[in-house]
C-alpha cells in the first residue's frame, strides 16, 4: 500500500479558482493603500519565541495556549508567528527604519499560525493582510488609517460594513483602570471562568473580552475605561472622533471594546460586516505607542490593523452571484486542436504568440479531432482552432466559436488580430 497523504488537521489548501478571489483582495489592498503610502513588507514567518512573549504578552490566550513553538536544531526557541505586528516592529527597530522620514507605512500579506480547535471553524494556519504605520502620534493618522480600511473593504465589495471604536488609555491612565476593574471583579472571583481567574491576576482588562456567558453576565456593570481616561487620552480620542465626522466615516463608540493583545494603547477599532452571524469582525486594529521602545527602538507612536483573508473571501463569495464569484478564474480563450506531430509543433508556436499577447491558450496534444473537441468544450474555451495536414499546407486555419456556433477560416498571420 502506498501512503495517501492528507493535510494536517486544521490547515488547508487554497485552490484555484478560490486563489483568484484572494488575488483580487490582495490587489485591491495594494490599489487602495498604495496612494496612502503603504508599501509591502515581507517579514519571516518564524521568530524567536521571546519576541511574541514580550509583545503580545505571556498572559494572552495566544501565547499561553496557541503558539506553535519548538526548539530548532541549534537549540533556539522558535515560534511560528501568531500575528504580524510583532515581526514588523522587530524589523522596524532592527533596520533602523526610524531614521527614514516619518511616517513609515507598511502593508503585509501572509500566513499566521495558532493552535486552535479546528471545529470552531478556525484554521491553524490562516492568512491575514494588514498595515502598520510608524511615527505619528496625531489622531489624524488614526482617522486616515480607519478611513483607508473602510474604503478597502468597500472596494472589494463587502456589504454592511460597520466600524466600532474605543480608547483603552495609555500607561498613565490604564493602571488606575486596572485597579478599578480588579476591585469590581474581586467579589465575583469564584464565579469567573478559570481563564478569567488567571486574567484577574495577570491582566484584568482581558476579562472584558471573555466569551464565556457567565463572565459576560458578571461584567455587565463593570467600570468603563472612558471614565478613567487621562486628559491627553480624552483629547486624542475626541480628536479622532472629530476627524471621522469631518471625513464622513460613520462609526459606533463601543465603550466595552478591548483587544486581546497587551500592546495596544489608546485607539482600538474593529470593522464588522453583515453576513457572518455573531462572529462577524472582519478587521481589527489599534494603536501601540509603546511597542517600538519596548523592543529597544526610539519612542515611536504606531498604529496598525489586520484583516482575515478566509473571512473576507467567504463573505465575498456569499455576496457574489454567478461568474463574479471567482474573478481570477478564466477559461481558455482559445483551444488549439492538433492532428499529427507537425501540427502540434505549429500549435505550440502559435500558442506562444497568442499567450505573449495575454490570451489564455490550451493545446490538444493527441487523440481524435472529436475527442479534442470534447475536451475543448469541457475546458470552457471560447474558440477552437484546428490544425491538421491541410491547414499546414494552406496556412489557413479553421476555427469555431464554441459560444455561438459560428465558424470560419483565418490565415495564420491574422490569427492574433482575430482572437
Ligand atoms: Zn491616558
Ligand atoms: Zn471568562
Amino acid at each position: 500500500m502506498k501512503p495517501r497523504f492528507t493535510a494536517l488537521k486544521g490547515v488547508s489548501d487554497v485552490l484555484p479558482p478560490e486563489t483568484g478571489l484572494w488575488r483580487k483582495i490582495e490587489n485591491a489592498a495594494c490599489e487602495v493603500m498604495g496612494p496612502y503610502g503603504y508599501d509591502e513588507i515581507k517579514p519571516p514567518v518564524m521568530e524567536q519565541t521571546e519576541l511574541f512573549l514580550r509583545s503580545i504578552g505571556d498572559s494572552s490566550d495566544i501565547v499561553a495556549k496557541e503558539m506553535y513553538s519548538f526548539t530548532d536544531k541549534g537549540g533556539r526557541n522558535v515560534s511560528l508567528r501568531p500575528e504580524g505586528t510583532a515581526s514588523i516592529v522587530r524589523a522596524y527597530v532592527e533596520h533602523n527604519l526610524s531614521l527614514r522620514p516619518a511616517p513609515q507605512k507598511f502593508l503585509y500579506f501572509g500566513p499566521m499560525f495558532r493552535y486552535e480547535r479546528p471545529q470552531k471553524g478556525r484554521q491553524r494556519q490562516f492568512y491575514q493582510l494588514g498595515a502598520e504605520c510608524f511615527g505619528v502620534a496625531d489622531p489624524g493618522i488614526d482617522a486616515e488609517m480607519i478611513t483607508m480600511l473602510v474604503s478597502f473593504l468597500e472596494k472589494i465589495g463587502l456589504k454592511g460594513v460597520s466600524l466600532e471604536i474605543n480608547s483603552i488609555g495609555c500607561k498613565e491612565c490604564r493602571p488606575a483602570f486596572k485597579e478599578n476593574l480588579k476591585a469590581f471583579f474581586t467579589p465575583h472571583l469564584d464565579s469567573l471562568c478559570p481563564d478569567c481567574q488567571r486574567r484577574y491576576e495577570q491582566n484584568p482588562l482581558r476579562i472584558l473580552d471573555c466569551k464565556v456567558e457567565r463572565c459576560i453576565q458578571i461584567r455587565q456593570n463593570a467600570p468603563l475605561i472612558s471614565e478613567t481616561l487621562c486628559q491627553d487620552c480624552k483629547d486624542h480620542f475626541s480628536g479622532l472622533i472629530g476627524l471621522l465626522d469631518a471625513m464622513g466615516t460613520s462609526y459606533f463608540f463601543n465603550p466595552h471594546m478591548v483587544r486581546g493583545l497587551d500592546y495596544y494603547t489608546r485607539t482600538v477599532f474593529e470593522v464588522k460586516s453583515e453576513g457572518l452571524g455573531a462572529q462577524n469582525a472582519v478587521a481589527a486594529g489599534g494603536r501601540y505607542d509603546l511597542l517600538v521602545s519596548e523592543f529597544g527602538g526610539p519612542d515611536t507612536p504606531a498604529i496598525g490593523f489586520a484583516a482575515g483573508m478566509e473571512r473576507l473571501a467567504m463573505l465575498l463569495k456569499e455576496a457574489a452571484t454567478g461568474e463574479e464569484v471567482f474573478p481570477g478564474a478564466a477559461s481558455p480563450a482559445i483551444f488549439i486542436a492538433t492532428l499529427g506531430k507537425e501540427a502540434a509543433t505549429e500549435a505550440l508556436k502559435i500558442a506562444s504568440r497568442l499567450r505573449a499577447a495575454g490570451k489564455r491558450v490550451e493545446i490538444g496534444w493527441s487523440g481524435s479531432l472529436k475527442s479534442q473537441m470534447r475536451k475543448a468544450d469541457k475546458s470552457g474555451a471560447g474558440h477552437v482552432v484546428m490544425i491538421g495536414e491541410d491547414e499546414l499546407k494552406t496556412g489557413k486555419f479553421k476555427w469555431k466559436n464554441l459560444k455561438d456556433g459560428s465558424s470560419g477560416e483565418t490565415a495564420k498571420e491574422e490569427l492574433l488580430a482575430k482572437f
